[in-house]
This record gives C-alpha cells, sequence and structure tokens, in this order.
C-alpha cells in the first residue's frame, strides 16, 4: 500500500528500538542496555509527533514512562495475568466482543499508533482476529441479528490505524443496520498523531446517521499541546461529542496536581473527562500499579478542586460484572 498521509509517515517513521529512543533523548545508553529485555515481546513503538512532546535528558518524563520499556517489565508477581480483563470469554465471533447490555465492541485491528507499556492487550492473541473484511462482515451479520445492540464501539489496538477508505466503508455498513444509533471510537490517534484528525477522517464520521462518539486517551497534560488542541477542536466543530479515558499510572499522573491539570487542560479543549481505569493487571506492568486506597484519595480531593463535570468515574474492570466497577 503506497504511504501518501502524513499521518501514514508518522506510522512509517516512528521509533521502534529502545537504544534509538535513548539516544533521540539524551539518555544514558546504559539505561537502553537494560531496557532491551522488555522490548522482546511488545517492541518498543513511538511516533515522532509523541517524541517530540517528551523532555530530553528527564529519565523521569510522563510521557517517556509510558512508552519505556523499563527492566521491571520482567517482574511478574502474583495475580499479574496475560488476559486480566477475560475478553476471550466474551467473544460473539473472532473480533466481536459483548461484555454490556446495548454495547458490542469490535476488535478492527491488533495496531495502534504507540505502545504503551502498560496496556492490558500487550499479550492479546490478536493473530486469531486478522482484521479483514471477511472477520468484520460476519461481525457485522452478527450484529444485525441482535437488536438489542444500539451502540457499536471500534477498538483494537487502535481503529483510526485503519484507512478511511476501510473505514468510511464499514461506518456504511453500521449505519445500515436498523437497530444501531451509535458509533463509538475508542483511540488514542488524535493524542498520538494529530495529523490523524483529516478530511477523510471527518467526512466519514460527520457523514453517517449513527451519532458518533470518540473517547480519546490521555494520561497527562504534557500530552495535550497546540496541534492535539487543534486536532480536537476539528472534531468537536464537526459535532464529534468527545471524552476521555486515561489509566492510574506510578510515576505519570499519581498525583492530584497532575489529575487537576490533566481533566482542567480536557474540559478547556472540549474533552468531558470520562474513565480513570484502574491499572488492570496484565503481566509486565506492575511497576506502573497504584493502590485502590490512594486513587480513592486524589479523586476525593479533585472533588474539592474542580467542577464535578471534570472528575472522572475511578473504575475498574471487573469481568462478569454487568458495568465496570465504580471505585469512586
Ligand atoms: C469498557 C468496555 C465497554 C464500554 O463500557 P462503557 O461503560 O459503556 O464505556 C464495552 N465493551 C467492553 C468489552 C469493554 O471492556
Ligand atoms: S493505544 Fe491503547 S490498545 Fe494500543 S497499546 Fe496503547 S493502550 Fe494499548
Amino acid at each position: 500500500m503506497a504511504i501518501t498521509a502524513p499521518w501514514q509517515r508518522e506510522l512509517r517513521d516512528s521509533i521502534r528500538d529502545p537504544r534509538r529512543l535513548a539516544e533521540l533523548l539524551g539518555l544514558p545508553a546504559e539505561l537502553a542496555v537494560r531496557a532491551r529485555a522488555g522490548a522482546s515481546d511488545f517492541p518498543v513503538f513511538v511516533p515522532p509527533s509523541y517524541l517530540r512532546r517528551i523532555e530530553p535528558g528527564n529519565p523521569s518524563d510522563p510521557l517517556l514512562l509510558q512508552v519505556w520499556p523499563a527492566a521491571a517489565e520482567a517482574d511478574a508477581p502474583h495475580g499479574f495475568t496475560d488476559d486480566p480483563v477475560e475478553d476471550a470469554s466474551f467473544a460473539l465471533r473472532p473480533g466481536l466482543l459483548q461484555k454490556y447490555a446495548g454495547r458490542a465492541l469490535m476488535v478492527v485491528t491488533g495496531a495502534c499508533a504507540i505502545h504503551c507499556r502498560y496496556c492490558f492487550r500487550r499479550h492479546f492473541p490478536y493473530h486469531q482476529a486478522p482484521p479483514s473484511e471477511p472477520v468484520w462482515d460476519a461481525a457485522i451479520d452478527a450484529l444485525g441479528d441482535d437488536p438489542a445492540i444500539e451502540e457499536i464501539i471500534l477498538s483494537g489496538g487502535d481503529p483510526l490505524t485503519v484507512t478511511d477508505a476501510r473505514l468510511a466503508r464499514l461506518a456504511e455498513q453500521f449505519a445500515a443496520v436498523p437497530h444501531l444509533r451509535r458509533l463509538r471510537i475508542h483511540t488514542r490517534l488524535p493524542v498520538m498523531i494529530p495529523s490523524r484528525v483529516n478530511d477523510e477522517l471527518l467526512n466519514w464520521i460527520t457523514g453517517t446517521r449513527l451519532t458518533s462518539v470518540m473517547v480519546i486517551h490521555a494520561n497527562h497534560a504534557q500530552e495535550l499541546d497546540e496541534e492535539v488542541a487543534a486536532a480536537l477542536r476539528r472534531l468537536t466543530t464537526a459535532g464529534v461529542l468527545l471524552l476521555n479515558q486515561a489509566v492510574l499510572l506510578r510515576g505519570v499522573n499519581d498525583t492530584v496536581d497532575a489529575q487537576a491539570e490533566l481533566n482542567s487542560r480536557l474540559i478547556d479543549l472540549g474533552v468531558t473527562p470520562y474513565y480513570l481505569h484502574q491499572l488492570d493487571r496484565v503481566r509486565g506492568a506492575a511497576h506502573f500499579e497504584v493502590s485502590v486506597e490512594r486513587g480513592r484519595e486524589i479523586i476525593a480531593e479533585l472533588r474539592r478542586r474542580l467542577p464535578g463535570y471534570a472528575v472522572p468515574q475511578y473504575v475498574q474492570e471487573q469481568p462478569g460484572a454487568a458495568h465496570k466497577m465504580v471505585l469512586a
């Protein structure tokens, strides 16, 4: 496939080697040597547009920590597993999950625009659900068979790594299912590669009868620079409802100040804070865990500082429950 759009060049030019990442950021080379073990099963992947927001020479930068394959990834404390949310047991069809009433989630692709080291899908068996039209078509048939499903959630991986031509076709197929009302997209791309929010994307997202909802994923205010602000403005101007989900991460956003700044900035950019997730206990991510007790303290303090609409719900995935469990 010809790589034409600027966002596709960002993907092509992404950094895939911890040594290169350390070099570009002026970090000690020995840091990268220790990191290499962690990078083998889930490689480093950082687009240039995100790299530019990382402070050079700072090994504790909150954006760097999200992508850095720390030696601690080799730790496997009891309770940290490969599929902590038990997604594998909620498949309706390959690539289509239903855990909650009225909403089905489609794994459109295994590809992402960044590899987040804390990701609960870092061991997901994507190869069993290859992102191809026949798999999507079978998933759409299954949606058509169940009139109780009103909302389709595109997830992954990151659905916006797929071309707009293919996404436009998918959006048309969804719109043809009479009982579907909403199209929700879970994506990190507008934050990671803001040039992804181009005219082609806006065309299919606004050209459907379905109500479009986009849930972006930012964990720290430093991610939300002027380019991201402009991309989000294009989406809100087009009438897309924007929500944010974040993950509570040790060393990244586990202070009241970091959370207050993130959620205030989101509101200023037209994005409503939706969920703050307790970390899913995936193998390799134990060093990011913050206790639920500490998470609740942070939320309590946020409620004192921020307007009610700027405080996200603090939630945890609980396999088998009828909805995400609200912790605070
Ligand atoms: C989180 C999740 C959803 C969406 O839940 P909401 O509470 O509506 O945001 C849907 N399906 C799956 C499998 C999920 O994990
Ligand atoms: S973008 Fe989302 S799915 Fe992809 S690695 Fe990050 S958290 Fe996981």
